[in-house]
């Protein structure tokens, strides 16, 4: 049996460094860890909670059950064909690191993710993404324990529903399934993706001609490094919202007022995707601060905890951007960051 510490401290397993506790915590690096853990917690019918980085969490209070962190290791190469190598990771390896690894064995398809925080294990949840690329370009399937009957199965890509910033994890089967691994489809030929964000700037000013994965790599460090708060210097969790989704009609009506708000037509669907960061600004909370709680001035999307912020003030404060969008957009923004 694993061993479960009692009031354990979360504060350095959440990247907003919010100061709260388990009543029960568990590290799980082997499956049967996991599988005793959960024998366990039903046992004593405490809710489960389960974390990998905690770089996508905002705690507004103690956590009154078990929190189980995924610590599973391992990257292998299972199987290659003439265009793809199928590379499956363990849920609990840094995500970074894989695609450091990726990018060293010349497994081509997610350097443009390079410098997300957290595991690999999480990164199904949302769909993550960045600079044009999502996990759901490159996803083969993955392995999950699902947490009552404790059956492992295998999820191909079209079970898993993946949206923006969503899956099928998120809604329908939230909480149901511990994720174990992820097998990645990654290509042998490359075909890179610098045309999004400052990507081809980035790698001019490099003086890079023919930009090659680890140079696409380096390059998104830079602009990420530039652009984003260390987690380690200032707690944060990333975008705090999604970039909403809206009707073409309310975005022309917008644009009356505001001629110049950007969107990016999604073609068929009759709508538009508008930036939360625009919105976020207009509403004039760029760089505001309310006690230890702030929009990063780089970033507004970026809420930020300038030393001992409470995840209730966070919270409070994303409650008051929803608000004030709402009022001057007719737009209701929607956190992006797990509440809990
Ligand atoms: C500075 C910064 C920049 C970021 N930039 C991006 C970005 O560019 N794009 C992007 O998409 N995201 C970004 N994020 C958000 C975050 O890095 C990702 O969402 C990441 O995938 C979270 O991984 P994690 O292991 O930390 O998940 P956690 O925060 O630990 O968990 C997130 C959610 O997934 C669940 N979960 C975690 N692991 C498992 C598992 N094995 N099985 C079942 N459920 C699980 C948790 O219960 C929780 O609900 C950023 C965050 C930060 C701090």
């Amino acid at each position: 049996m694993e061993h479960i510490q009692s009031f354990f401290s979360l504060t350095r397993l959440n990247s907003f460094g919010i100061d709260v506790k388990a009543k029960y915590f568990c590290k799980a690096n082997a499956i049967d860890n996991i599988l005793s853990v959960l024998d366990w917690q039903q046992k004593q019918q405490t809710p489960l909670l389960v974390l990998g980085g905690g770089s996508n969490v905002l705690f507004t209070k103690d956590f009154d059950g078990l929190v189980l962190q995924n610590a599973l290791k391992g990257i292998t190469l299972e199987k290659e064909d003439d265009t793809y190598y199928y590379v499956k990771a363990m849920a609990g390896e840094n995500w970074h690191e894989f695609v450091c690894y990726c990018v060293e064995q010349q497994y081509q398809g997610i350097e443009n993710l390079s410098l997300i925080p957290g595991n690999v294990g999480a990164s199904p949840m949302q769909n993550i993404g960045a600079y044009g690329v999502e996990i759901k370009d490159v996803f083969e399937s993955l392995e999950a324990i699902h947490v009552q009957d404790k059956h492992i199965q295998v999820f191909q890509h079209a079970d898993c529903q993946f949206g923006y910033r969503d899956s099928i994890f998120k809604n329908a089967l939230r909480n149901q399934y511990i994720i174990l691994s992820v097998t990645f489809k990654l290509r042998k030929q490359p075909i890179y993706n610098t045309s999004y964000g400052n990507i081809e700037q980035a790698l001019e000013q490099m003086k890079v001609t023919t930009p090659d994965m680890a140079s696409i790599a380096k390059a998104v460090i830079q602009i990420r490094q530039q652009k984003l708060p260390d987690p380690k210097v200032l707690g944060n969790a990333g975008s705090f919202f999604k970039n909403p989704i809206i009707p073409d009609q309310l975005f022309e009506a917008i644009k009356l007022k505001y001629p110049q708000i950007p969107g990016f037509p999604i073609s068929q669907t009759n709508t538009t995707k508008v930036p939360a960061a625009w919105l976020i600004e207009q509403a004039g909370f760029k760089g505001f601060r309310l006690g230890d709680v702030g929009c990063y001035p780089l970033q507004p999307l970026v809420l930020v905890n300038y030393g001992n912020a409470s995840g209730e003030a966070i919270y409070a404060f994303s409650s008051n951007i929803i608000e004030r969008v709402a009022k001057e957009f007719n737009i209701e923004l929607e956190r992006e960051v797990n509440i809990y």
